[in-house]
């Protein structure tokens, strides 16, 4: 340890701290050393008085006295070791003034003179603080000590002998208390530092440890310059655990050495950088958030530049800049936080701390892209300075297809340079350092709403696109409603969009729609049936309006080409919720969405984003056409639908009527199951049961086996089922049902039965048909 520490005490910074411990240490006990002179010579002055022989008058040797309990007092107040050393030697000269007064005039002189020679040399030895005021201090003692002796009356060649003497005892003596002393004390200095500089570091990386950062923060932090700013960077290695998992902790060790050696290599005296935990590493720096964001880019890359093992090492950032009069661990805790936004955006990122922002101050600095100053027009949109660009919004139309007009706009988000020139919202979603997705999801609501009150006509609704984490997030459904309020449109005309396919806690969002339809908001669930979307989700939130999924509209039900939406449409609207349908691109599409009872349909078809609203003729004409489609296609179904059933309900009143009359199922049915379709054909008593076993048709062959358990239909109770209660309620007459899904073949099928008095009692008579294949006209009825 001393071979390291003697090195260390040639450095002039670390010798300055050195002395100016040993000052602190030596103060106290020279001031009571020389407190003790003080009293000595006083009792010397007064023993003078009872020593007879001419002597100096009292007055001189007590203001000796005084001097040098002057120079006592000055001890304890001294700053710097060279007054130290200084007061030393003022009181050396003192002293040898004050006994040099006061031996004068006495017979034998030398006798009073010498104990106290001897004794002050060696006892004020140790205090000198460093060598070179030892040496110093001491020459000038026996300098100014010699000729006081030697002008002593004395007989001849005792003088110098009893020098000599006083020499050669004291300065030996003198010599060895001080260098001994000097050296204790200079270990146990070393010894001392070194135990500070282990209580403060961490052993691996040879940072700070978390308890010195804090401390030296706190000293940063309590400056008395108010005007001077500070940020902290968070840093956390990303993936780390799996470093120490898949290749051992040596490994992950030697990252975070590497790691630590960035940091010392970029940051400077000033910056106070430390390893706060395993993985993280703290810094706090003079400077802004800005620079502080910049700082932490030039570590990120820097440290992206370390290879581990399976790639390139890489760390996320949180930076936050310091309000005044907070802890460092509050400073901290903001890094933090945005810290988790960089690990929740990707990693290998920076994040700076959300500076919060009012929505409704947030109004105040849009701006019209041509205002004028002097006339600006209230129906120009605005735009949101954000980044180095701006934002604007663009409104896509939703057409109510009974209705056949526009009731409503999306507002959607978009990014504009100084210039008009549009940015690709890769780069305007793109996760950025200052702001969050939330930030800029607010921004939007009020940009949108500011814009909505300017280009949207007043029976409309706009439709706002929110995330779920600006939705929960506490008191925002009363700021957006006072931000709604402000632009003067009222929550009744606007319609939430809630982002369902980004999740969120089913409870917090069920609450808080509550909250928005306390103010009139309408709720809607955006992309209904991607992402997380699921109808016990739908039927908590109980939203006024569901949006479905694009893709939805062209989803058809595996097996026949039907598409499934009026299904869906029908279930939703039995839930009370009106129904939207996105991604309208094509005139089929928008059929099926007049077809399928959808209210409100939006998509390319009806009218692209757009800053400008569009004229609605164009499309309701669009709209009217489709139902025209419909009106006719309906007409033409209905007639296939009946060609292609006839000859089934003409071979089942014949089976039905033989039947009546006595005849064998097998016998009855002989002819309808030669038909082409039929699959089987059934007898079911008055109670739904099924009567002996079916008669298998043409198509029972190709029947599958998937829905094997359930294919023996002997036990079963069918008075359920639409095609029984039919036949019941119009007996005599052949009714179809709409395709149902057959259990006994696991195919798209229909029934047509007929309701006949048998010997036991009326019956349904009545055959499945296979109607799966694509040729198959569909009935154009709802009804099940
Ligand atoms: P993330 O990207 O989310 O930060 O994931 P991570 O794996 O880096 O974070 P996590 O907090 O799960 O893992 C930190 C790991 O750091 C867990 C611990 O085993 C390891 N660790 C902590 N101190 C040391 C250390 O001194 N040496 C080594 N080798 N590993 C350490
Ligand atoms: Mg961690
Ligand atoms: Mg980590």
């Amino acid at each position: 340890m001393l071979s390291s520490t003697t090195r260390q005490i040639t450095d002039a910074g670390f010798r300055r701290r050195f002395h100016q411990r040993s000052l602190e240490h030596q103060r106290p006990l020279s001031t009571i050393t020389m407190a003790f002179t003080v009293v000595a010579y006083l009792s010397f002055v007064a023993t003078r008085s009872f020593v007879g022989g001419p002597v100096v008058a009292l007055q001189y040797r007590l203001a000796c006295g005084l001097c040098l309990a002057l120079l006592v007092m000055a001890i304890p107040r001294t700053k710097t070791t060279w007054a130290f050393g200084a007061i030393g030697v003022a009181y050396t000269l003192m002293l040898q003034a004050g006994i040099a007064l006061n031996v004068a005039g006495l017979a034998s002189p030398l006798l009073w003179t010498l104990p106290a020679m001897v004794m002050v040399v060696m006892g004020a030895a140790p205090l000198w603080l460093t060598p070179t005021h030892f040496l110093f201090g001491t020459l000038v003692f026996y300098a100014t000590g010699l000729p006081v002796l030697l002008n002593l009356p004395q007989t001849h060649g005792e003088t110098l002998l009893v020098c000599w003497m006083w020499m050669a005892i004291s300065v030996p003596s003198a010599a060895v208390f001080h260098f001994g002393f000097y050296r204790f004390r200079r270990n146990h200095f070393l010894l001392e530092d070194r135990l500070v500089e282990l209580a403060a570091t961490d052993p691996l990386t040879g940072l700070q440890n978390r308890r010195a950062f804090k401390e030296g923060a706190e000293k940063q932090l309590s400056s008395p310059d108010d005007s001077a700013k500070f940020s902290a960077i968070f840093v956390d290695i990303d993936y780390f655990k799996s470093l120490n998992d898949r290749f051992g902790h040596a490994v992950g060790d030697q990252m975070l050495h590497d790691v630590a050696q960035v940091l010392k290599a970029k940051t400077g005296a000033d910056d106070n950088v430390s390893r706060i935990g395993g993985e993280e590493f703290a810094l706090l720096r003079r400077g802004g958030l800005r620079s502080a964001v910049e700082f932490a880019e030039t570590l990120r890359v820097a440290i992206s530049g370390i290879a581990r093992p399976d790639g390139a090492l890489t760390a996320s950032f949180g930076v936050a800049e310091y309000r005044a009069g907070e802890g460092i661990m509050s400073l901290l805790d903001r890094a933090d936080e945005a810290l988790l936004r960089a690990k929740h955006s990707g990693r290998n990122r920076v994040c700076a701390e959300r500076v919060a922002q009012d929505d409704v101050a947030r109004l105040k600095t849009l701006q019209a892209p041509h205002a004028n100053a002097n006339a600006p027009s209230i129906r120009e949109p605005v735009r949101q300075p954000w980044d180095d660009h701006y934002l604007t919004s663009h409104f896509q139309p939703l057409y109510s297809l009974s209705h056949q007009k526009q009731v409503g706009f999306e507002a959607l988000l978009r990014g504009e340079r100084d210039d008009g020139s549009m940015i690709p919202p890769v780069v305007l979603f793109a996760p950025k350092p200052f702001t969050s997705e939330s930030d800029l999801d607010r921004a939007s609501h009020a940009l949108h709403l500011a814009n909505a009150a300017r280009v949207i006509p007043d029976d409309a609704w706009v439709f706002l696109n929110i995330l779920p984490a600006s939705f929960v997030a506490e008191g925002y459904a009363d700021q957006l409603a006072e931000v709604a309020r402000s632009v003067g449109l009222s929550p009744e005309r606007v319609v939430l969009e809630l982002l369902e396919s980004h999740g969120g806690s089913v409870d917090d969002l069920s609450r808080a729609a509550a909250q928005y339809r306390e103010h009139g908001f309408l709720i809607a669930v955006d992309d209904f049936g991607a992402g997380h979307s699921n109808l016990d989700r739908l039927f908590q939130i109980r939203p006024d309006l569901v949006k479905l999924d694009g893709e939805l509209i062209r989803a058809t039900s595996p097996g026949a080409q039907q598409p499934i939406l009026p299904k869906l449409v029908s279930l939703l609207h039995q839930a009370g919720m009106l129904v939207v349908v996105e991604g309208v691109e094509t005139t089929d599409e928008l059929i099926l969405a007049v077809e399928s009872n959808v209210d409100f349909a939006q998509g390319y078809l009806l009218g692209r984003p757009a800053a400008t609203i569009t004229p609605p003729e164009p499309v309701n004409r669009r709209i009217d056409h489709a139902f025209d489609v419909i009106a006719e296609g309906r007409t033409h179904q209905h007639a296939q639908f009946e060609s292609e059933v006839q000859p089934y309900r003409l071979a089942l009143d014949l089976a039905a009527q033989a039947y009546s009359g006595g005849a064998s199922l097998d016998e009855a049915f002989a002819q309808l199951a030669t038909l082409e379709l039929c699959i089987s054909c059934f007898i079911l008593d008055e109670t739904g049961r099924q009567v002996g076993l079916e008669v298998n048709g043409m198509a029972s062959a190709k029947a599958g086996d998937s829905l094997q358990p359930v294919a023996d239909p002997r036990d079963a109770r069918w008075d359920h089922r639409p095609y029984f209660r039919n036949a019941v309620l119009r007996p005599g007459v052949a009714v179809t049902s709409s395709p149902y899904l057959s259990l006994a073949s696991g195919r798209p099928c229909i029934a047509v039965t007929v309701s006949v008095p048998s010997e036991q009692g009326r019956c349904v008579v009545g055959v499945e048909l296979d109607w799966s294949l694509d040729r198959l006209p569909w009935p154009a009825a709802d009804s099940l």
